[in-house]
């Protein structure tokens, strides 16, 4: 296998190494798989390992008390051959510009791997949201904006709320991309409130699709499955609730301030009410405490990683116990722990099929938009569910096929179909 590296010139290997780079590597390791089984040629292969644009800002924020913080962030498009960028933006102290351009190659291979017409793109302000105050993350939102407004717009690059960003966050940047404008553009973003454009039915569309991968996965009735959950936010909350809803029973859950546990089941909606009055899962008087490290290593049938990317490493895989893992985070397994689980038979549904229902939905809208047409939620809710099935029915079948992973199944057709689009562009 040759192994893909970025080029020298892009930032991915000038700046420092981080956290990051792990996903960054794990990222071209998939791609360099693929590329071997479609025997892409070098060029294709470069051009596919490269971003096609990488901006990297300094973001300064005034805090409350006069002093002023240089925080950095970054926009990555990596690829606009089949359409518009498209991908989250995120606020986390360990974002750097190795993450971004991994989550944003994944981006790519997701969205031609639904079929969509978006290429893939990822930004991220390296700042911890929980450290400031709303006027400080209003103002860092604004001039991040500021700074990547050039690269992103509805036509260009469509950013949507991810890690550590919500609704909130969305709304400043339809107002201060709309400001620059001159005139209201709510089609800058996808994911933010009804009044700022959102469609309903995104806010919860990721956990939708994890619902549709994992029972597709089951093959068979969902009832009494026990299912843990690793990230309680935006993806993991709702995610329990919909497989709690299909007949699962949650036992376990874990976010930041802890995890939690009990063998009879959670109640999804009451844990999600506490974990908003006290600011996370950890204390709830309805279940017994659990480590972090423990919630991944339980004996349940499910586990639904829905946090940051790296949780399964090949350290913890082989005390992992459910048979059957599906990522509603981007890159939580890394390649090692892959072939840990593949050797023990563990079913892994890959992050860029089982999380791909944000941008499907984010698609739908654009759809119903230049249509001038809007659908009601159990219409986009059955054309989520067609794309989700559909492209998990392909992924498996490419995998039966071939004797490999879903995850390799998955890239060799996101990847193919990208190198195609390059082909037939001449380019
Ligand atoms: P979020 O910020 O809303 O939630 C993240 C959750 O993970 C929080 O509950 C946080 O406390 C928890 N967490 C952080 N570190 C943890 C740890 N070590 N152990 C347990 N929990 C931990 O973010 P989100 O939007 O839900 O995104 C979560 C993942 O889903 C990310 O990997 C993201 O790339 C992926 N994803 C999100 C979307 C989307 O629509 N939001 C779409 C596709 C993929």
């Amino acid at each position: 296998m040759r192994t893909l590296t970025v080029p020298s010139t892009t930032p991915a290997t000038t700046a420092p190494a981080g956290p990051g780079r792990q996903a960054l590597d794990s990222a071209l390791f998939q791609l360099d798989q693929a590329a071997d089984r479609l025997d892409l040629d070098d060029s294709l292969r470069a051009m596919l390992a490269t971003p096609r644009r990488s901006l990297t800002v300094s973001v300064p924020v005034r805090r409350e008390d006069g002093r002023m913080d240089v925080v950095q962030g970054f926009r990555v498009q990596h690829n606009i051959t089949r359409g518009p960028a498209k991908g989250g933006i995120r606020f986390h102290p360990g974002t750097d510009v190795h993450e971004v351009t991994a989550l944003a190659m994944g981006m790519t291979w997701k969205c031609a791997l639904a079929g969509i017409p978006y290429g893939g793109a990822q930004g991220g302000v390296s700042v911890d949201p929980a450290s400031l105050s709303a006027r400080e993350l209003e103002r860092v939102t604004r001039r991040y904006v500021n700074e990547v407004l050039p690269i992103v717009g509805p036509e260009r690059d469509v950013p949507a709320p991810e890690v550590g960003a919500d609704r909130r966050t969305m709304a400043w940047i339809v107002d201060t991309y709309s400001v620059n404008a001159g005139y209201p553009v709510p089609g800058v973003m996808t994911g933010g409130s009804a009044t700022c454009g959102g469609a309903p039915e995104r806010a919860e569309a990721t956990s939708r699709g994890v619902r549709f991968a994992a029972l597709r996965a089951m093959r068979g009735s969902p009832a009494g499955r026990t299912v843990a959950v690793q990230g309680f936010g935006k993806v993991g909350a709702p995610a329990a609730r919909h497989l709690a809803d299909a007949g699962c029973l949650v036992v376990a859950v874990s976010d930041s301030t802890g995890a939690v546990v009990n063998r009879s089941g959670l109640d999804v909606d009451a844990l999600r009410t506490w974990s908003k009055e006290t600011g996370g899962v950890h204390g709830y008087p309805e279940a017994d405490p659990l480590s972090h490290d423990d919630l991944l290593e339980l004996d349940v049938d499910v586990l639904v990683p829905a946090a940051l990317e790296g949780a399964i490493t090949e350290e913890n895989a082989p005390r992992i116990r459910a048979g059957l893992i599906v990522e509603g985070a981007s890159c939580p397994t890394t390649p090692g722990a892959d072939r840990v689980l593949a050797d023990a038979g563990v079913t892994v549904v890959p992050d860029i099929l089982a999380n791909a229902g944000g941008v499907i939905v984010s698609y739908l809208e654009w759809l119903q938009e230049a249509q001038a047409r809007s659908w009601s939620a159990r219409e986009v809710d059955a054309r989520l569910r067609g794309l989700v099935e559909n492209a998990f029915d392909t992924v498996a079948a490419v995998s039966v096929e071939c004797g490999i992973t879903l995850r390799q199944a998955a890239h060799v057709i996101g990847v193919g179909r990208v190198a195609e689009a390059h082909r037939s562009r001449g380019r």
